[in-house]
């Protein structure tokens, strides 16, 4: 199966988005935006892209005319050090300047932070960054200070006195750049201390968490569009490394967006070689891995063995752990011995991770020569984040897949547990109006009583709270503030999990299309992107590749299987 016919343009269309879904080429719905003056504030008019500083857009910013590309270009050399733009991180930051929101897809290392960074330091008032993992945000901030920008983060590693120090200065009009975390806005005595200053840009990082059809969901950061408003709605940047078409467009409806400048670019990894190697069970499986981490003691490097579940991770790690160095990681272990699984990995003292997906979105490691999935993932986004974790510093790296077709079961499993249907809301919404209105009741609890599983009940008390049925307390309580929760139609948000169901199951069956294609490795993946590639372009090294100079005469599963595995030797 040729794994491009199932590019998923598909742009979400009913009832539950309708007029703010945005047309599939967003460039021309850009173009097509309202006048500037039937929008509030000093928000400026169209670009044109060719010329952005002529004409009526720059007639309309005449009050706040933004800072030219000249002088964000002496920020950039004086503050980070860097002579002139990427390709594509200028357009996206010409957008805020000018009061415009700016959607950017980019891969991890090819310099997404200076997108919103850059401005931060242009524009008068606060730039509020919201970030999935304090890792992440630790490591953006101390980088910042460095360059003496007054970067402040606020997250639950902090002592209660050093969150308050942060709040103050927070009052106080300190800080150019704040990272926080969704989860921060419930604390209600800061983001009143939030509404005192003017914020001049809101930035979501990782932006594919706020998607209903990204695999790393976080339901806290769906709210993160009223917050926007509540904080005057400043330009809104969302960033992500990885966004089909149905990721971006459910991206600017999550978070309110209007019609942002999207820029995409930067897919291909020419130092990675892309492989599939066809195997039949585990056994088989397992030696490919023993030659793997062999081959990396030998020449010293080291990689990720990504697993689909944490049963498989502990097993392979009492079968490698005698005779290789190497890490367990999953989502099941006491925070302390991640942290020193995780230092240890980072500091150099292991070959080989062995992980669950839960390892990697604040791996900061550049050098990693290989990734290896045992199991393949449920998408080929994830696939594609998970294995572009290898070779950041640009030199060779291998990734490679140990497909096996049965391993698919194991993604099915995972797609009938993530949510919640109409039974499993209604059941969780009748429990909770059987506990007293005003008084507090724990996830656990209701998630018990109703027997829906946790996660499941998670999403549906978040779908209740946007409505404002419920409120959320910190550590997992939630309290019913009206009757008749099951009055409330969310039908509307239920639907978009069937649907969402329906693209996950596309998504797992393109992955497999993957596997199995003897197509370019990456040009499937870029095309996958929506990146553009000339017709005849192939990048001459994954194992599909390999297959098309080794042998023209049979390019089946087969060849490709005999030439993944001569490519191993040739590589
Ligand atoms: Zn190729």
């Amino acid at each position: 199966m040729d794994g491009a016919r199932r590019r998923p343009l598909v742009v979400r269309e009913g009832p539950a988005c309708g007029a703010l879904v945005s047309s599939p080429g967003t460039e021309t719905a850009f173009f097509r935006r309202m006048p500037s003056s039937s929008r509030s504030g000093p928000r400026a008019g169209s670009h044109s892209a060719a010329d952005p500083d002529t004409s009526a857009a720059a007639s309309a910013r005449a009050v706040h005319r933004p800072p030219s590309r000249t002088a964000a270009r002496a920020i950039l050399r004086e503050r980070f050090g860097h002579d002139d733009f990427r390709r594509g991180q200028w357009e996206p930051i010409r957008a805020v300047l000018g009061g415009d929101d700016a959607l950017v897809v980019m891969p991890t290392g090819s310099g997404k932070s200076i997108v919103y960074q850059l401005p931060a330091l242009l524009l008068p008032g606060l730039t509020v960054v919201v970030s999935p993992l304090i890792s992440l945000m630790k490591d953006q901030q101390d980088k910042l200070i460095a360059h003496g920008v007054d970067a402040l983060a606020i997250h639950s590693h902090l002592t209660d006195a050093q969150a308050r120090t942060v709040g103050e200065q927070v009052t106080e009009g300190a800080g150019e750049i704040l990272y926080l975390t969704p989860e921060r806005f419930k604390d209600r005595e800061f983001f009143e201390r939030l509404l005192g200053r003017k914020v001049a840009l809101f930035v979501v990082d990782e932006a594919h968490c706020v998607s209903q059809w990204g695999h790393d969901f976080r339901p806290d950061y769906i709210v993160l569009g009223s917050i926007a408003q509540r904080l005057g709605r400043p330009p809104i940047m969302a960033l992500t490394a990885t966004a089909t078409a149905a990721v971006r467009s459910d991206i600017e409806r999550q978070l309110g967006m209007r019609t942002p400048k999207t820029t995409i670019t930067g897919f291909a990894r020419p130092n990675l070689r892309l492989e599939v190697r066809r195997t039949v069970n585990d056994g088989i499986k397992d030696s490919a891995l023993e030659e793997i981490f062999t081959r990396a003691e030998e020449s010293g490097g080291a990689g990720v063995v990504y697993v689909a579940t944490v049963k498989e991770g502990e097993r392979l790690y009492e079968r490698f752990k005698e005779q290789f160095r190497v890490g367990l990681y999953h989502g099941k272990l006491a925070a302390a011995e991640r942290t020193a699984t995780q230092e240890r990995f980072m500091s150099g003292g292991l070959t080989a991770m062995i992980a669950t997906n839960a390892f990697g979105l604040g791996i900061d490691k550049h050098d990693l020569r290989f990734v290896v999935h045992y199991h393949f993932p449920g998408s080929l986004e994830s696939y594609y984040q998970e294995a572009g974790r290898a070779g950041r510093d640009g030199k060779a790296a291998r990734c490679t897949i140990l497909y096996r077709v049965e391993d698919a079961r194991v993604q099915q499993y995972f797609l009938g547990g993530k949510y919640p249907d109409v039974h499993e809301a209604v059941k969780l919404a009748l429990t909770l109006e059987q506990h007293p209105l005003g008084e507090r009741v724990s996830i656990d609890d209701l998630a018990e009583r109703a027997e829906v599983p946790r996660r499941k009940a998670r999403i549906v008390l978040t779908l209740l709270k946007r409505h404002g049925l419920v409120r959320e307390y910190r550590g997992g309580e939630w309290e019913r503030l009206r009757d008749r929760l099951t009055a409330v139609d969310l039908s509307a948000d239920l639907t978009d999990y069937e649907e969402r169901r329906r693209l996950d199951r596309v998504k797992l069956e393109t992955m497999v299309a993957y596997c199995q294609s003897t197509k370019c490795r990456t040009r499937t993946i870029l095309e996958y992107f929506d990146e553009e590639v000339e017709d005849d372009w192939s990048c001459g090294n994954c194992d599909a590749c390999d297959g098309i100079v080794v042998g023209r005469r049979r390019v089946t599963p087969a060849g490709v299987a005999l030439a993944g595995a001569m490519g191993n030797s040739i590589a």
